[in-house]
């Protein structure tokens, strides 16, 4: 609810003025249980910085997170720690996350080791499982992160984010830093293991396709907004913002003539240091009019669980 991550850095210009970066700026959505949200929106509009915001890696500038009615912002270390328990991560990068020293049943077994007292025998029987369980074999326990392909070491931390038998698993680009062929494989098993645990998931990816493959529901981001929200099905159906309309326009399609490209985004991402005034869109905006410039647009609810924020659906807009 209100979600704010301001980070401050120094202007270069003027060593002593600190600037505001709004990485996460009022972001506001709900998520049920089983369900699995996918974030999308262009490298830098903050979509990693909301989820370690959502898990207090990032301190929070304001807001609120309600976990199953808690508001984990407001408790102690110990209940804080209780309810890691129950929400884990997968980072984008197998390579860097998971320590390059420590054997993989080291790896896997550190949520358990903080949650539960289990024996050594225990420890690794829960590994053994969980091993089988991301399709690797036993034996992989003692080997190191280095003696596998990156497919496989996105295995391995996705056991670990299963250790702990958590209800939310956030996937922060799963299969982005991983080969083709691995990709496919790692969603389905995503998928599968979903299903079987009853998980709900937050899902952060800049390919529409993967998301379109396991979300129900879909948040798009733009510096540091949720532009649209709403369910897959309405979304990649009926997109409503004018930034979801090109971002999904941007999809090469395969049409009679072969690969057609219909890059409508055109522009980079404007720096969320200093960003654009009224709605931050307007400078790629094909829809955007002088009031653009000036007028921040609220959100506006299409219906119950489908929000945009535009000045075009704002009651009175006469554009
Ligand atoms: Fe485009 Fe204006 Fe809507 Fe922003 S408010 S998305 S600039 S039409
Ligand atoms: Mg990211």
């Amino acid at each position: 609810k209100n979600l704010k991550k301001y980070f401050e850095v120094k202007n270069e210009l003027s060593k002593k003025k600190v600037l505001k970066l709004k990485a996460v700026d009022d972001v506001s959505f709900e998520l049920r249980k089983g369900e699995v949200l996918g974030i999308v929106g262009e490298s830098g509009c903050g979509k990693s910085t909301l989820v370690n915001t959502i898990l207090k890696l990032f301190e929070p500038t304001g807001g609120k997170v309600i976990f199953e009615g808690e508001d984990i912002y407001s408790l102690d270390k110990k209940s804080i720690r209780n309810i890691r328990k129950d929400i884990q991560i997968v980072f984008q990068d197998p390579y860097w996350s998971l320590n390059p020293r420590w054997l993989v049943k080291d790896i896997i077994s550190e949520p358990i080791d903080v949650h539960e007292h289990l024996n050594s025998i225990e420890k690794l029987e829960r590994v053994d499982a969980l091993l089988k369980m991301v399709g690797l074999k036993e034996d992989a326990a003692f080997k190191y992160p280095h003696e596998f392909s990156g497919g496989e070491r996105q295995r391995i931390a996705i056991a670990r984010s299963l250790a702990s038998e958590p209800k939310l698993v956030i996937l922060d680009e799963p299969t982005s830093s991983i080969d083709v062929f691995s990709q496919a494989q790692i969603l389905e098993l995503l998928r599968n293991l979903k299903d079987k645990f009853e998980l709900t998931n937050i899902l952060i990816s800049h390919d529409l396709g993967v998301v379109n493959q396991m979300s129900n529901k879909i948040a798009v981001m733009y510096l540091g907004k949720i532009v649209e929200f709403g369910t897959a099905d309405k979304i990649f159906e009926f997109p409503q913002h004018p930034y979801t309309k090109a971002l999904f326009n941007s999809i090469p399609k395969l049409g009679k003539e072969g690969i057609e490209s219909l890059v409508t985004l055109e522009g980079n991402i404007p720096s969320p240091i200093n960003p654009p005034s009224g709605c931050s869109f307007h400078t790629r905006c094909k829809n955007a009019t002088e009031e653009c410039k000036k007028r921040k647009p609220a959100i506006t609810y299409l219906d119950k669980e489908h929000y945009v924020s535009c000045l075009l659906f704002e009651e009175g807009h006469n554009a």
